[in-house]
């Protein structure tokens, strides 16, 4: 049957906005195009190819992942199945990220741990050229991923295939990670079955990843150094306990736009620096 942009819109048993997004992405066309031509009729082949999309979308698969890519931090990063979707939670991690770095010092060092897509480590070097940035991730198809995003964004980042800080040499001004802290069993979980499960979740308590990334922190961090977190709603208080035992001050979290705890961010008082 003969269908129109419109009438696919109309008749379509999903999100207006999902459907529309579809739409461009299958014919190709901006916002304003699909507005303009809506009575354009689709070819058999884009009406299937379509079709197709929304059968996936309709099994819950993200309509990130059929696009192929995320807004974030308003730059379009790629994201594919070997990395988690970044979510708009996280751009307050890079705000309060840039809020904590000097612009008239050069040479400030920032570590990411567990980069993903690259979507932190990217935005933070984009938006403050005076830093040099190292990024970690485990999975090298991973960091594949985070490479193309860095090269197509132009961000000049150094990449590195390593389990939190077994490969990082030296010390940095500013570590800051997104650990996977949904813990095992948490029904979240359950509905994130499409990305993948390691960058998700510890296998454990949740809290498994802070402890290894607090402790390395304190042998990668310079004086006066920050650790920058992101982690779930109910984790604050006992990343604050292990961050307060692990000799970090200044210690404060901070809410994300649904009010829940966030981010938290310490201090390294007792950092060296030197090697
Ligand atoms: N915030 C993500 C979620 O709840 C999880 C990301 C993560 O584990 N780092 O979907």
């Amino acid at each position: 049957m003969l269908q129109t942009i419109n009438q696919l819109v109309t008749t379509t048993p999903l999100d207006k906005l999902e459907i529309k997004v579809l739409l461009r992405h299958v014919l190709k066309l901006t916002q304003a195009e699909l507005i303009m031509y809506s009575d354009r009729i689709l070819s058999e082949s884009e009406i299937s190819q379509f079709n197709q999309l929304v059968e996936q979308r309709l099994l819950g698969f993200p309509i990130h992942y059929i696009l192929g890519y995320r807004e974030f931090y308003s730059r379009q990063f790629i994201v594919t199945r070997d990395t988690l979707i970044p979510r708009p939670e996280t751009e307050l991690l890079v705000s309060e990220v840039l809020q904590l770095i000097p612009r008239d010092i050069s040479n400030i060092k920032l570590l990411d741990l567990g980069t993903g897509s690259g979507c932190i480590a990217i935005s933070c070097k984009l938006e403050a050229s005076n830093i040099e940035v190292v990024a970690v991730d485990k999975y090298m198809a991973t960091l594949d991923i985070a490479r193309k995003n860095a090269s197509k964004l132009g961000a000049c980042i150094t990449f590195i295939q390593s389990d939190w800080y077994e490969k990082i040499n030296g010390k940095f001004n500013l570590i800051v990670s997104n650990p996977p802290y949904i813990a095992s069993g948490d029904a979240h979980l359950a509905q994130l079955k499409y990305e993948p499960e390691h960058a998700l979740t510890d296998f454990s308590d949740g809290l498994l990843y802070f402890h290894q990334i607090i402790s390395g922190a304190q042998r990668h961090l310079l004086a006066k150094g920050y650790l920058i977190l992101e982690h779930g709603f109910d984790q604050a208080l006992a990343i604050k306990k292990l961050l307060a035992n692990g000799g970090f001050t200044n210690i404060k979290t901070i809410r994300d736009y649904a009010m829940l705890e966030r981010v938290t961010i310490a201090q390294y008082e007792n950092g060296r620096n030197q090697d």
